[in-house]
């Protein structure tokens, strides 16, 4: 293909702007990176734990990305509502889709839409900051609180209930989330696993911070530590989980420390139910046992835990884009390769990247190796693409504007960036982040003005 080829990378999160890398390394291509939301790094801004300094400060080398000279960001736009894939079609010659899993996978259990019963992925919206959690969605008068699922998510938002607003402060956490987290009344966090300690999700380095809390004791029972046939062979073939099972044995010979919270980390507990006249109560589990092969078999016993919040954290799901071919089974967008696939067959010139092309897996490094390879196929295909009918890279921006989709360019996104280092710096914090869509609309806006 000669002349500049024009890519549309929709979703700004890593994996969009890891594909947004690889193209721009290639002088021939101008990428436009497309989101939703007026603000870019996604999963980094939204759901990457505030508490993590060092995770979160990946965005340093993903802005650098965005502010090549062949790379743009457009925020403000949504596919569907803002423009429809065929639209997109016109005006770029390939689309790589970069949505991730935005929802939460369900427990589907009685009881689970009791007020009280959230999913990790609203917890985490709301203490992110993100626009679309509402600013009183969380009140923390619980006193119990039970997480179900033992992965990172798990870990996250068991981690942020037990720290105080105090330590949390050097975080860029909004004010009425961080007013909420120092008057929260919980005092004891359950992490229930289904299977056992062997077959836990989270990893090491995640897990061991929960020990490191200044204001938390775990508390581990060593019975349900004891591993099966399957458990024993993963522990010694498997580094990574034999670090799990290490760290978790020595938490269950620890002297509790007298902590304000407890950290429970429970093994073999399955959630039946969900219980409590008008808003949630408590959590019926059934005690499962291990089955030898990986696996468990319930046993029938019941236990009660006591639980006036419940945060659901069994993983996450893509959801389907309008136009855009989708696998309802597996929540992924089908594709072979990053290569858009429609009833087996090449969809040409869209490819998919991140979470939406392989499922919620991986840590966000894994995001690299997956959008090299979907570029790779990308510029394999270039010859044979049509060529977009619309070549002017401002059409587009003119076309949504007359719509009245007010598009939010990369000087909105530095002007919304300079007022939360001014929000901050004006309460002695390095940033505060602006939760409410039309605040950060507004202030996209002054970067019009200047
Ligand atoms: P995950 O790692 O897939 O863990 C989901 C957990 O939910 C598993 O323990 C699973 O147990 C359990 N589960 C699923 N269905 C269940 C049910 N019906 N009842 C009870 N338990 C159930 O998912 P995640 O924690 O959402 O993490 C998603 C990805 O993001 C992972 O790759 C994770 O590593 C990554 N992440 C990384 C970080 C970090 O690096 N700091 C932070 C957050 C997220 P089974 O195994 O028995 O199915």
């Amino acid at each position: 293909m000669s002349g500049s080829v024009r890519v549309a990378v929709i979703g700004s999160g890593p994996a969009g702007l890891y594909a947004a890398d690889e193209l721009s390394k290639h002088d021939a291509v101008s990428v436009d990176v497309i989101d939703r939301l007026p603000c870019p790094y996604g999963l980094l801004r939204y759901g990457v734990a505030p508490d993590h300094l060092k995770m979160k400060s990946l965005e340093i080398t993903l802005r650098k990305i965005l502010e090549r000279p062949t790379v743009r960001f457009l925020g403000g736009i949504e596919l569907g509502s803002g423009i429809s894939v065929a639209e997109l079609r016109e005006y770029y010659d390939a689309v790589i889709y970069a949505t991730g899993s935005p929802v939460d996978r369900r427990l589907s259990i009685p009881g689970e839409e009791l007020p009280g019963s959230f999913s990790a992925t609203e917890f985490v919206a709301w203490y992110c900051g993100h626009p679309d959690a509402a600013v009183d969605a969380f009140t923390l008068h619980a006193r119990s609180a039970v997480v179900v699922g033992v992965g990172n998510v798990a870990v996250d938002v068991a981690r942020i209930l037990a720290k105080t607003a105090g330590e949390l402060d050097i975080t860029d956490m909004p004010d009425h989330v961080l007013k909420v987290l120092d008057a929260s009344a919980v005092s004891d966090i359950y992490i229930i696993g289904r299977r056992g300690p062997a077959q836990a999700k989270f990893t090491t380095k995640e897990l061991r911070e929960l020990g490191e809390q200044a204001h938390a004791d775990v508390v581990v029972d060593p019975a349900e530590l004891v591993l099966d046939q399957a458990g024993k062979e993963l522990v010694e073939n498997n580094k990574a989980v034999r670090r799990n099972v290490d760290t978790l044995q020595e938490w269950s010979t620890r002297i509790q420390q007298g902590r304000a919270r407890r950290i429970h980390l429970r093994f073999l507990l399955a959630p039946v139910a969900v219980l409590g006249s008008g808003r949630v109560e408590a959590v019926r589990c059934e005690r499962n046992e291990l089955d030898g092969c990986g696996g468990v078999t319930g046993t029938g016993i019941t236990e009660t835990l006591p639980a006036q919040l419940l945060l659901r954290s069994v993983g996450y799901r893509g959801l389907p884009l309008p136009g855009v071919p989708f696998d309802e089974r597996s929540g992924v967008i089908p594709n072979v390769a990053g290569r858009v696939q429609h009833n087996g067959s090449v969809v040409i010139g869209e490819y998919v990247v991140g979470w939406i092309k392989r499922g919620p897996t991986g840590v966000i490094g894994t995001n690299k190796g997956d959008a090299k390879e979907t570029v790779e196929q990308l510029l394999d295909d270039l010859d044979a693409l049509p060529r977009a009918s619309h070549r002017d890279p401002d059409a587009i921006i003119e076309q949504l504007n007359q719509r009245g989709v007010g598009v939010v360019s990369w000087a909105g996104w530095e002007a919304i960036d300079a007022a939360e280092q001014a929000l901050g710096a004006a309460a002695g914090r390095t940033r505060i982040k602006i939760a409410d869509r039309a605040a950060l609309l507004l202030a996209a806006a002054t970067a019009l003005r200047r």
